[in-house]
């Protein structure tokens, strides 16, 4: 596949070294690192990944996909390759009756925590908000919620995603059963996931932090917080 080719299937933005906003999109978390992609092919959906993959594939690019960015290795970004960006692809939708979220695979925790919230649910990510939920599901992904519901990986319920191959392929408890265990922990390592669904719990408020009284006094603590009724045992 040419560039020329790429770039006419494609809808989102393909940014080149020299391009307006190449040094912002070439950025990861991490300040210490400082890579220098050859493309950056940032998807709007999941043609746009198809695309990306068939293009690296075929001119054997070293490929690296970019979540949130967060990786402190800097995984998400390469030199000389390509970089498959999900970060314009951060949409959501929760669906309240089967009490499940799915989250494009750009999105961040804040994205996710964003759109459940208001269904008075939530489901295990981290501690940050502007953490990527790609990467950090990949990972096993532990936070705030992990005591009470799991790791991020005991709530996921599937993915969608695109093979080296280009093939589009969902993955769950049934389907690709192998490739969806591989999923819950092994990383970045087993294509572009484009989607994942999540079971939910019902949470609505969570107050973290360290406390400097003894347990027995929690109760009396939590009326001390504006707006917070103790519900402590
Ligand atoms: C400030 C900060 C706070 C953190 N807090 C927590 C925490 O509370 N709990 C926790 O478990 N971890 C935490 N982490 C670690 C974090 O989960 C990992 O660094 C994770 O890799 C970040 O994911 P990302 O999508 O933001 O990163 P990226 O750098 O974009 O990607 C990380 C890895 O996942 C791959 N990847 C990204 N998106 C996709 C995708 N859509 N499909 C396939 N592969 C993909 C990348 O290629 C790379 O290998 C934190 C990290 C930081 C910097």
């Amino acid at each position: 596949m040419s560039l020329e080719k790429l770039r006419a299937s494609f809808r989102g933005d393909i940014l080149q070294p020299g391009d307006d906003g190449y040094d912002n999109a070439r950025k990861v978390y991490n300040g210490m690192i400082d890579r220098r992609p050859r493309l950056i092919a940032r998807c709007v959906d999941v043609a746009d990944v198809m695309a990306a993959v068939q293009y690296g594939r075929e001119n054997s690019l070293l490929t690296a996909i970019r979540g949130g960015g967060h990786n402190g290795g800097g995984l998400g970004v390469c030199d000389d390759g390509l970089v498959i960006d999900l970060s314009r692809m951060r949409g959501t939708r929760v669906n309240p009756a089967a009490r499940t979220v799915r989250v494009q695979g750009g999105c961040t925790g804040g994205d996710m925590d964003h759109a459940t919230h208001a269904f008075g649910m939530a489901t295990p990510g981290g501690t940050v908000s502007t953490t990527g939920v790609a990467g950090l599901t990949l990972g096993g992904g532990i936070g705030h919620l992990t005591r009470p519901y799991g790791l991020a990986i005991d709530n996921l319920l599937e993915v969608d995603m695109v093979l080296a191959d280009g093939r589009f392929v969902t993955a769950n408890e049934k389907e690709h059963a192998d490739l969806f265990w591989a999923l819950r922990g092994g990383g970045g390592n087993f294509g572009v996931v484009t989607s994942f669904e999540f079971r939910l719990h019902p949470v609505k408020i969570v107050n973290a932090g360290p406390t400097f009284w003894p347990i027995e006094q929690t109760p009396e603590v939590y009326e001390g917080i504006p707006g917070i009724h103790s519900r402590c045992p």
